[in-house]
């Protein structure tokens, strides 16, 4: 999605020699050139060249400075252009070379015009400050290149540090730093676009989440979890680049409708078991097969994942009816941000809408993961208790600005406090 063209500057007739729209080349991202330049330089450089080309003094030096971050910009924006020079360190060095070359072309021009200028009748203070503002830009400019340069080694060492540390939870086959990975992970149907993931993780089991979640948070890699990427908030969408994704699509075990006995509720009640990645319309369907309805059925369940619906408690026609994902939760369990397991019981299920129900109780028990194949350890647990009519306003379905959602883990949270696999009433 690219940056809404000012308007304005469309309708108005563009005068001879106006500034272009974009004049960074290959600049066809949502970033417009300022917010490229900002990112780049620094705040104090828009200024500067914004001084500079209100006075009409910045032409081919500007254009030549405008070449460097659009080379910046189209390899930082190209995870596949990475690959390339990460794979290719001679051509890696040739454009760093290109890059340092066309500043001091830059800084030359800067020389000879500041020599010309002495003889012009131009105030030599004027001259001195627009060749000082320059020179300001072409430090930062300078540093930006160093910066990216330095980017390559760094995240080549990065890269082999998550290997091994990741490597220890799942297959390797599982960690991915390939383009085809990170351009799909870089966004959801928001179309936003900020950052592409440092890395993508596809875990075979729900068991491997909790020693991925403790290796993402010693690499220091902010953990975005993933269903089906249908959100529309911008939750899945990473915001920094030092970013994993956890893709949840392999996380697709879905149990049978069973007739259960839930903590608390004094009859059995149909449930069904399901694993994070499971599309919603497969627990639909099972439901339906089965003689039942799933009532989470947000229009998206074609592609949305039933993890996913935890996270943003989602709900669709049937909501007026059943409620959305939060009414009809038994229990979940998550990882949360130490690494640890917390499984949320829902007791005395009241089987209906929860803001019906007097108080809502949760049972949250935490446990340290067990090694491979061995059991996790509880080490603590209590019992939340919330009044029914915390969870909404007054005749809403679900109140969208309330994440906190009176402290319940997991549910409406956006992936922000763990990773979520439930435990559904159909
Ligand atoms: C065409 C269309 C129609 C839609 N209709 C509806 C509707 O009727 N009702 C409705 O409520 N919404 C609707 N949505 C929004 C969206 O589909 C839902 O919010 C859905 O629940 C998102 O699920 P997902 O698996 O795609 O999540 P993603 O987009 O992958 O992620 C959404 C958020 O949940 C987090 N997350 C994902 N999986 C987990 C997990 N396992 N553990 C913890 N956090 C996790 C992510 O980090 C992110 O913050 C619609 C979207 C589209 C595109």
């Amino acid at each position: 999605m690219n940056a809404p063209a000012q308007i304005q500057a469309l309708i108005s007739e563009a005068p001879a020699g106006a500034t272009r729209l974009r004049e960074i080349p290959y600049n066809y991202t949502s970033f417009s050139d300022r917010e490229i330049v900002i990112r780049l330089l620094g705040e104090d450089a828009w200024r500067l060249l914004d001084d500079l080309r209100s006075a009409r003094q910045t032409g081919r030096s500007a254009r030549m400075l405008y070449e460097v971050l659009g080379d910046i910009w189209v390899v930082r924006r190209n995870p596949y252009l990475q690959e390339d020079m990460l794979d290719n360190p001679k051509r890696r060095q040739d454009l760093i070379d290109a890059l340092h070359h066309r500043l001091q072309e830059v800084d030359k021009r800067r020389k000879i015009i500041e020599a010309a200028e002495g003889k012009d009748d131009e105030t030599v203070a004027q001259a001195k400050q627009r060749n000082a503002n320059v020179e300001a830009l072409l430090q930062a400019a300078t540093k930006a290149v160093e910066d990216f340069s330095a980017e390559f080694r760094a995240s080549w060492d990065l890269r082999k540090r998550a290997t091994k540390v990741l490597g220890r939870y799942t297959e390797k086959h599982n960690i991915k730093f390939d383009g085809m990975s990170r351009v799909t992970h870089v966004t959801d149907a928001t179309d936003w676009r900020v950052e592409y993931p440092f890395v993508v993780l596809t875990p075979d089991s729900e068991d491997e989440m909790a020693g991925l979640v403790k290796g993402c948070i010693e690499l220091g890699l902010t953990i975005i979890p993933r269903g089906g990427g249908t959100g529309y908030t911008g939750g899945a969408i990473p915001l920094t680049p030092m970013s994993a994704v956890i893709n949840t699509e392999k996380l697709n075990i879905l149990g049978a409708v069973e007739m259960t006995r839930l903590p608390g509720v004094e009859r059995d009640y149909a449930t069904i078991h399901s694993g994070a990645g499971v599309v919603t319309r497969r627990v639909a369907d099972a439901a339906e097969a089965a003689g039942f309805v799933f009532a989470v059925d947000p229009t998206s369940a074609d592609a949305s994942c039933v993890g996913g619906n935890v996270a943003m408690n989602a709900g669709g026609k049937k909501a007026v009816l059943w409620g959305t994902a939060l009414d009809n939760l038994a229990s979940w369990r998550m990882v949360d941000p130490n690494g640890d397991w917390l499984e949320v019981t829902r007791l005395e299920h009241n089987l209906g809408k929860i803001h019906d129900a007097p108080l809502a109780r949760f049972k949250l028990e935490w446990s340290h993961p067990g090694e491979r194949g061995k059991p996790a350890t509880p080490f603590k647990s209590e019992v939340l208790e919330i009044p029914g009519r915390q969870f909404r306003k007054e005749g809403l379905g679900k109140d969208v600005t309330d994440k906190f959602l009176a402290g319940l883990p997991g549910v409406q949270k956006e992936g922000c406090d763990g990773d979520c696999t439930p435990h559904q009433c159909v």
